[in-house]
């Protein structure tokens, strides 16, 4: 028999039911954020988790390659779900703005947080921390009075004594840019054609495994992130820690133009449907207490004058760094992979 009572309450159950999703998935639309992340997922976390706690705003992230990335937006256009892409090097940065991936962000917070050295000049990237490119040496074999700067690591007295790896790498291809900048296009080629003389074996591995072959003993000078050196000797890996310790950081080029240094930054995606919480996430992005991340967790160096480097990169000491022309690296990109190219750089 039909219960009249039965089928209120069951309707009204169903209704609330209905209401609740509803809220829900609305309440999901408003608050969440989509970011394609060419960073680690461990070195973002933090920043991501204190970022969902103070907002309240769900952040969905994608790591994997930032060039992949590039490509990926290109082809989803308008229909991609990425509110922002994260990522390192300005080269790249560059590259996702010639592609027309980002759009321009108002933000006064911006304005005020971020030096305009670190952004792009139509403010629609964003530099949020440094990182320098320093030489790296033997404490053992090596003796630092020697060590001048980046041009000197081309002089024939240190035949086979160089680790670098490969030029297909961004972090290279920046150093080999601004090698352009300041030096031009043909002092830059002949100091290519004689550093890979120099070089001790065929480019191999990254940053850690250039500062792992000092250590060694299959090279004694090196070109690595500062990061990379203060990670290491802050590693629970003893191995590693015990490789860093055998290294010493010098900073070239102090009496010339400084010594080579980049950023990691993002951007919005043209066709962000989050605009509001994209541009809330850069924000807290350049807040004190995100930067404190940066320093403290991954031991990169402040685009803020107020947050401190981490101890253990206070010890590499001041220097002076070339971050004058930040924004031409991206258009000598071409010419750098030409020239290492060119001269066999692997
Ligand atoms: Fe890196």
């Amino acid at each position: 028999m039909f219960n009249i009572k039965k089928f209120i309450l069951k309707s009204i159950f169903i209704l609330t039911l209905l209401s609740l999703i509803h809220i829900n998935l609305e309440s999901k639309s408003e608050s969440e954020l989509n970011i394609y992340s060419g960073r680690k997922l461990h070195l973002i976390d933090p920043l991501i988790k204190e970022f969902e706690k103070d907002y309240k705003i769900k952040v969905n992230i994608t790591t994997g390659k930032a060039d992949e990335f590039i490509e990926r937006l290109k082809l989803e256009k308008k229909n991609t779900k990425a509110d922002i892409l994260l990522t390192t090097d300005i080269a790249r940065l560059s590259r996702a703005k010639k592609n027309n991936l980002f759009q321009k962000v108002n933000s006064e917070i911006l304005k005020n947080n971020i030096p305009s050295k670190y952004t792009s000049k139509d403010f629609d990237w964003f530099g949020f921390s440094i990182r320098a490119r320093p030489i790296i040496y033997s404490k053992e074999r090596i003796n630092k009075n020697e060590l001048k700067n980046y041009e000197n690591l081309a002089d024939a007295k240190w035949n086979k004594k160089i680790c670098m790896r490969s030029s297909n790498n961004v972090y290279n291809q920046s150093l080999i840019s601004y090698m352009i900048i300041n030096l031009g296009e043909k002092r830059t080629d002949l100091w290519i054609k004689n550093l890979i003389k120099n070089f001790a074996r065929k480019p191999y591995g990254g940053d850690r495994d250039q500062i792992k072959a000092i250590a060694s003993g299959q090279c004694d000078i090196t070109v690595a992130n500062t990061y990379y050196l203060a990670n290491m000797l802050n590693s629970k890996n003893e191995k590693d820690r015990n490789a860093a310790k055998k290294v010493s950081l010098f900073w070239p080029n102090q009496n010339t133009f400084g010594t080579h240094i980049n950023l990691s930054g993002a951007g919005i995606i043209k066709d962000s449907k989050n605009y509001d919480n994209a541009v809330l996430f850069l924000e807290f992005l350049s807040s004190q207490k995100a930067q404190e991340i940066y320093t403290k967790k991954i031991n990169e160096y402040s685009i803020r004058k107020d947050v401190e480097p981490s101890k253990i990169v206070f010890k590499f000491g001041k220097f002076k760094s070339d971050d004058k022309q930040l924004h031409e690296i991206g258009k000598e990109i071409e010419k750098a992979i030409y020239l290492s190219s060119k001269n066999g750089w692997k």
